[in-house]
């Protein structure tokens, strides 16, 4: 059974895309908690971080290119946060690997 975001790169639900190529998607968060909220995942079905592999890795680096090329599309390239939660200690809710790029407000100090 794949997860929503699974189904999302299937096309079997639908998504506001901002970016995608082969290996990588970007999607608008369907419950914004900044003016860009955007989540950034491989099409890859890897779970979490915490079960990234070694021969993965360049996805985590090709993740980071597409974030800032969005932050500097929307402007918001001097003050955003790119983070994963891992695991559901950390209030991870959808098990497909994940960044959140969150920025357009004043971003307060990680808690
Ligand atoms: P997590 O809590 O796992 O780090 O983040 C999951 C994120 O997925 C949340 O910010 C949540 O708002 C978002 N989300 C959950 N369901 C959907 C959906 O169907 N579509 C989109 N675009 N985002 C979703």
């Amino acid at each position: 059974m794949s997860t929503i975001f699974g189904q999302i790169i299937e096309g079997s639900l639908p998504s506001k895309k901002v970016f995608e190529n082969e290996r990588i998607l970007a999607i608008e968060d369907i419950h914004p908690e900044a003016p860009v909220h955007i989540l950034i995942l491989p099409k890859k079905p890897i779970a979490s971080l915490q079960d990234l592999k070694g021969e993965d890795l360049a996805l985590v680096g090709e993740i980071v290119q597409v974030a800032q090329k969005l932050a500097t599309e929307l402007g918001i390239e001097k003050g955003y946060r790119l983070l994963t939660n891992n695991g559901s200690g950390a209030g991870q809710t959808v098990f497909h690997l994940h960044f959140h790029l969150l920025g357009g407000r004043p971003l307060g100090k990680l808690g």
